[in-house]
């Protein structure tokens, strides 16, 4: 993906000192109180090197039914003490509160299941969620997987366009979602929905519903018979279809298969650090692979009890939720974070959120600011971690047991190979072995959950490899600790005076002023530098957009990152152009910038489409 078409990539080294404003955070290393339990993973380089997939796989074999997840989210804890265990904590948008065990989780699923049958739905046809974060949209999606059918969760915030694209490429069979959104988003389109044979409608309120030409989830799924025997399931069965992001352009169809939750499963103990008792919460929405990951199926596969929040990013609810819920395990995103830290230390300070043990952030690059202030807040820090839709589970993560190198995304998991290439004009890779020098990031395949198809895109999935690598079209390096530092991503890189600036250390630097609240960094073609980078800025209240303000921002930068490195103009805005999961959408501040067609905003985030 993202760098087959821009060409090679040349590589150079840097120096740390340069990118003062990511690099030189003092480390951070953790305490672990009496009551905690132990990590994990107690020695990173003992696990890596004992560790071996065909054990892992192993493992899994002997159920009864093959390798499927749904088995091993729920029915495998039937039989021991975990069934009547609280498996998902709902929470709902204004105030309604509901817990589901593991036995009840079950029996809904399969209910759904034999409503799937009812319906002749076959193994591998694709059920659609749009769901918001309902208890329904949990019983669809394991119900789903159980069935052998192909889950493809969409956020339920989309408009009908990015809906009707994911619908159409993936022949979407069925499709399960609310009356409201049915009305509003599907029922506009559904004419043009030609492979939809089936609509499920949870009703307004989670009632019953009579719209004609859908079926009605209390009518079909809760009245359904709740014996259901999972078929045999080969590990390669097609299990989820996630579409990416679009953060680089027209979002992918990234398929997986059952053998996924190995992965799942592995890298919740490793990098989330779940322990049976914990009460996890993924911040994520499922329309997101890592709301499925690891808001649906790994933390079911370790029995724990997770918190669902239907509601919105707010900073007093989700302070309250985590001091109330007592959460202990919190995965998170940047975005979010910083919308915290602009909250402040005092809603922290005025809420018992001793119960958290470990917090872990994921899908963009963390600024290093962000780790300094969670440790002075929370007194833990962040734990960032990195993996894509393609890698259907983490692969890079700071791990519980190591110390935080704030900017870092931390180091591969046990089974993970990653490497730092330089692609050659010519197409061939070359690895890069010295450290600190920036490459593409790139993955040896054969891990679980690794994508086996772009639906319906060969040509585009084939180009993602190469001398039997996995081209991540990240670029980042890796220090002589084997830390590895995000770069960039391969499109959004800025090729200056010879230089090769990755817009996020750029911004990170940006943040750091006391006027900026967002920024966006760009490369603006310049017949002399090549490129020379503009930055966007939003600004904090009360600070006034003007020259003496951007002077005073670039000498700021200058300081931070060297002449070379720090942006040369600057742009006020009101806010930066984001994906719906908080990404910078830096092609589309290019795409404006040079007067050129904005491309897919599908999936930008906006008022208009929810
Ligand atoms: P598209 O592929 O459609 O452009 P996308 O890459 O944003 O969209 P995702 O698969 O959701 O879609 O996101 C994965 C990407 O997010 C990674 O390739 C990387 O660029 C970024 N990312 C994820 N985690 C991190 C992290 N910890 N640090 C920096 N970047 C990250
Ligand atoms: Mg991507």
């Amino acid at each position: 993906m993202g760098a087959s078409g821009s060409g090679a990539i040349a590589a150079r080294g840097t120096n740390a000192a340069a990118f003062g404003g990511v690099a030189n955070h003092p480390r951070i290393s953790k305490t672990r109180r009496a009551d905690e339990p132990a990590p994990n993973v107690a020695d990173y380089d003992e696990a890596r090197s004992t560790f071996r997939w065909s054990d892992a796989r192993r493992a899994f074999e002997g159920r009864p039914f093959g390798l499927n997840i749904a088995y091993e989210a729920l029915d495998r804890h039937l039989d021991g003490p975990r069934a009547d265990h609280v498996a998902i904590r709902w929470l709902g948008k204004h105030g309604e509160r509901e817990e589901w065990t593991y036995r009840s989780l079950a029996r809904e699923t399969r209910r759904f299941a034999r409503a799937l049958e009812s319906l002749e739905i076959a193994p591998g046809d694709r059920v659609y969620a749009l769901l918001g974060r309902v208890p329904e949209l949990f019983v669809t999606a394991l119900g789903t997987l159980r069935h052998r059918a192909v889950l493809c969760p969409m956020f339920s915030a989309f408009g009908p366009d990015p809906i009707r694209a994911r619908m159409t490429i993936g022949q979407a069979r069925v499709l399960v979602t609310t009356e409201r959104l049915y009305a509003r988003k599907i029922a506009p389109i559904r004419s043009e929905l030609g492979s939809l044979e089936h609509v499920i409608l949870v009703g307004d309120d989670r009632a019953s519903t009579a719209v004609p030409g859908t079926h009605d989830w209390a009518t079909l799924v809760a009245s359904a018979p709740d014996e259901h025997a999972i078929a045999p399931t080969d590990p390669e069965t097609p299990a989820l279809l996630h579409f990416t992001s679009g953060t680089t352009g027209t979002p992918k169809g990234a398929l997986h298969v059952h053998e996924a939750v190995v992965m799942h499963h592995l890298t919740g103990g490793w990098a989330l650090d779940l322990h049976p008792d914990d009460v996890f919460w993924c911040t994520a929405d499922p329309g997101w692979v890592t709301g499925t990951s690891y808001g649906i199926i790994a933390p079911l596969t370790h029995g724990v009890t997770m918190i669902v929040d239907e509601g919105e990013l707010d900073a007093e609810r989700w302070y309250d939720t985590l001091a109330r819920e007592r959460v202990t395990v919190w995965y998170t995103a940047p975005t979010a974070i910083r919308m915290l830290m602009k909250a402040g230390a005092e809603p922290v300070r005025t809420r018992d959120l001793s119960s958290l043990r470990f917090l872990a952030s994921v899908g963009e690059p963390l600024n290093p600011d962000a780790v300094v202030w969670s440790q002075e807040v929370f007194g833990r820090p962040f734990h960032d971690n990195w993996w894509q839709t393609e890698t259907g589970g983490i692969m890079v993560a700071n791990l519980a047991s190591a110390e935080v190198r704030p900017g870092s995304m931390g180091r591969p998991l046990p089974g993970v190979e990653a490497g730092i290439v330089r692609r050659g004009d010519d197409g061939s890779i070359e690895e890069i072995v010295a450290p600190d020098i920036e490459g593409e990031l790139a993955l040896r395949p054969g891990w679980p959950s690794m994508f086996r198809a772009y639906w319906g895109q060969p040509d585009r999935y084939a180009k993602c490899f190469a001398d039997g690598w996995y081209l991540t079209g990240d670029l980042a390096r890796r220090d002589a600790d084997g830390y590895f530092w995000f770069v960039g991503r391969a499109d959004d890189v800025i090729k200056s005076a010879g230089h090769l600036v990755g817009p996020f250390e750029v911004e990170s630097a940006l943040l750091l002023h006391p006027a900026v609240a967002e920024a966006g960094v760009i490369g603006k073609p310049d017949p002399i530098a090549g490129e020379i980078i503009k930055a966007f800025v939003a600004l904090k209240p009360g600070f006034a957009a003007g020259d003496a303000l951007s002077l005073e921002i670039i000498g700021f930068a200058r300081k931070h990152l060297g002449p070379a490195v720090a942006p040369r103009e600057i742009a006020f805005v009101d806010s930066v152009p984001r994906t719906r999961s908080g990404k910078i959408m830096r092609r589309l501040l290019k795409a404006r910038e040079l007067g050129l067609p904005e491309g897919d905003t599908s999936t930008l985030e906006g008022p208009g489409s929810s």
